[in-house]
């Protein structure tokens, strides 16, 4: 598989795409960027209005204090892959809606299977709930599972920490111990999705995974 030309056919998707109602408010497309053998996938939220306007994901205040957050590890955004569980801006950076979230898994879960990182961290709970639903983030932020031979490192959002600076020392303490929880992956819990077994819709995401 070639997988950079595999991953511009879903750019190329996700520029023309009108699978959800997003596509109206889309300026351009944010499909996520990154080397497509990257060990690490990091996933946002969906695009802000920066991001919007450029076609590129974390340009914002979000994206800088997450470059800071990565540059305080050792690490450059261009190491890792960036993107979104939503491709398009939801307007006025409402929430993505259950249908927009659905609409987008595919694009996603094709990014996952080119990459096939090592480590998947998500940030905030909309990504946190698309691989481990019903969690909170504010109870398992930095707890790692495993997943399909995966690493899944739950963070807060970066934007988070910008309306509430309080919660920028935990971000800065979850990031510092990411380096740590890859090298000991082998010592995360396998994830066991009992709970969510009656949520049919979750469920359904998950099988998609
Ligand atoms: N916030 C996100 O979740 N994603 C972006 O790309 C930018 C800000
Ligand atoms: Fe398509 Fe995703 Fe954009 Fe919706 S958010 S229009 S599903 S690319």
């Amino acid at each position: 598989m070639n997988q950079d030309l595999e991953l511009k056919k879903i750019a190329e998707a996700v520029a023309v795409c009108k699978k959800c109602d997003l596509s109206y408010s889309r300026e351009k497309g944010v499909p996520g960027e990154g080397p497509a053998d990257a060990d690490i996938m990091f996933i946002g939220e969906g695009p802000g209005f920066h991001e919007n306007m450029q076609g590129r994901p974390f340009v914002g205040a979000a994206g800088d204090l997450f470059v800071e957050l990565l540059d305080a590890i050792g690490m450059k955004r261009e190491q890792v892959f960036i993107t979104n569980v939503v491709k398009c801006r939801p307007p006025g950076n409402r929430d993505p809606q259950p249908e927009e979230l659905a609409a987008c898994n595919p694009y996603l879960e094709k990014q996952i299977q080119i990459i096939n990182p090592k480590v998947i961290v998500t940030l905030g709970r909309f990504s946190m709930a698309r691989f481990i639903p019903q969690a909170k983030i504010s109870e398992i932020h930095g707890q790692p599972v495993k997943m399909k031979g995966m690493l899944i490192v739950p963070f807060f959002h970066p934007a988070a920490a910008l309306h509430r600076p309080s919660l920028r020392p935990t971000m800065e303490a979850d990031f510092a111990k990411l380096p740590d929880l890859i090298n000991n992956a082998q010592k995360a819990p396998v994830y066991q999705p009992t709970e969510i077994i009656e949520n049919n819709d979750r469920a359904e995401q998950l099988s998609l995974f």
